[in-house]
């Protein structure tokens, strides 16, 4: 397990470990290609998945618990800006932990387990990131890419739903939000059923690897 801040000598070292590998799987007799996915189109689906959530979770809350339990108060678990700025922290651990479930999932199919993770930030988009340096099949790939946003964020809203916290459904809510990413990934995954992903060093999205003869699939 590798913990960094990104910098050039880092984004060099991946390019490098990524192109060993694409000139590796040549020789296997599969070449890469790149599934790509967009900031803007993560952010429209991120705010459109926020209300579709948001208008499930909230609705089923006061279903279970009556319109008396919808108190603004308990939105973010305490009132006032006590309640907003422990949300506001919580939330900004819950971003780390994102990220280490991903390392989590990934590190058990790895040949090298914990040695293949890298957990690091990245200082120019101020978010942090898990990066996988080995391919993985699409089953793999799949569970380590939905664990965050089952674990953050369907979780806590099926908790607070059932036991009347009312601040684990925010948080569920925006832990959802947070994989929307994530989401989008996993939405492209079906294309790819047979393939062996690799986290790109560097785009948001995945290479895949396809027999260099026959086509996708
Ligand atoms: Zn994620």
């Amino acid at each position: 397990m590798r913990i960094e801040v990104e910098n050039d000598k880092i984004r060099a070292r991946k390019k490098q470990e990524y192109e060993d590998l694409v000139a590796q799987k040549d020789k296997e007799g599969l070449e890469v290609r790149l599934e790509k996915i967009s900031i803007l189109a993560a952010n429209i689906i991120a705010i459109a998945i926020m209300a579709v959530v948001a208008l499930i979770s909230y609705p089923l809350f006061v279903a279970v618990h009556g319109s008396d339990s919808l108190n603004i108060d308990r939105v973010f678990g305490f009132s006032g800006p006590t309640g907003f700025f422990f949300f506001l922290a919580l939330y900004a651990a819950s971003i780390f932990i994102h990220e280490f479930i991903h390392g989590f999932c990934w590190h058990f199919p790895c040949e090298k387990k914990w040695g293949s993770i890298d957990f690091g930030f990245n200082p120019k988009n101020i978010t942090p990131y898990c990066h996988c340096c080995e391919a993985l099949n699409v089953s793999q790939y799949f569970w380590g890419s939905i664990a965050p946003t089952l674990i953050l964020g369907v979780l806590p809203i099926i908790i607070g739903i059932a036991s009347g916290i009312l601040f684990l459904v925010t948080f569920g809510v925006i832990g959802v939000v947070g994989g929307a990413g994530d989401l989008m990934v996993i939405w492209t995954l079906r294309k790819h059923r047979n393939c062996l992903l690799f986290d790109h060093p560097y785009e948001v999205g995945y290479a895949y690897f396809v027999p260099k003869t026959g086509g996708d699939e």
